[in-house]
């Protein structure tokens, strides 16, 4: 039981101030993370949207590749959208040459999945838990092709041409989304995750 939780968002790529403004909207303490001395006093962190093969050969750069393996492998709560869904991937597809992730989620997510016809589009979603769907912003977004034993789905796409792809999931303490929650004023997976890491 985490009362007052620490939550980076990590912040060498991607959209850092929105999640650090949901997360303070949603009660909790939100610090961007770009060294590893950062990465010590977060109790929890999100991965943003944004490009992941910047973010891997960044987090090499700047020390935090191994932190982070390190962290996720500890069992830290943690929250990836879009880019950050693949960071979080244990194995992707698409990826490009040499690209690594920091893994954590048992499932192979596909880079680039919905293809250039469907580069960006919107779509409610259904999520497990929620009484209304969530409207869900998909930029370049990957989906989830296969899952692992211990991986729930908490999201697929409700319509269109692309109905039935996996775009939310979660095993234990860590989950992703496809989409961009952090760009709408709908905050509610922001305090699902929080939810989850006060209960870490
Ligand atoms: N296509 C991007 C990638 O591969 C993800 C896009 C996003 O985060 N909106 O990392």
């Amino acid at each position: 039981m985490i009362a007052q939780p620490t939550i980076g968002v990590f912040a060498l790529q991607g959209d850092v101030r929105e999640h650090v403004r949901m997360l303070q909207g949603a009660g909790v303490t939100a610090l961007p993370v770009r060294r590893p001395s950062e990465l010590a006093r977060v109790d929890a962190l999100v991965l943003p949207g944004g490009e992941s093969t910047t973010m891997y050969k960044l987090a090499g750069i700047f020390d935090l590749l191994e932190p982070l393996r390190k962290r996720l492998a500890g069992g830290m709560p943690s929250l990836g959208t879009c880019a950050g869904m693949i960071m979080l991937a244990d194995r992707i597809e698409s990826g490009i040459e040499g690209q690594e992730t920091l893994g954590g989620l048992d499932v192979v997510v596909r880079r680039n999945a919905f293809g250039r016809q469907v580069d960006s589009f919107e779509s409610d979603v259904d999520f497990v838990g929620f009484d209304a769907p969530f409207h869900a912003l998909l930029i370049r977004a990957p989906w989830v092709e296969k899952v692992g034993e211990g991986v729930d789905v908490l999201a697929t796409v409700a319509s269109g041409p692309a109905v039935g792809r996996i775009v939310a999931v979660r095993q234990g303490l860590v989950m992703a989304t496809s989409f961009h929650p952090e760009i709408t004023r709908d905050d509610r997976i922001h305090r699902y995750f929080v939810d989850l890491v006060r209960s870490s």
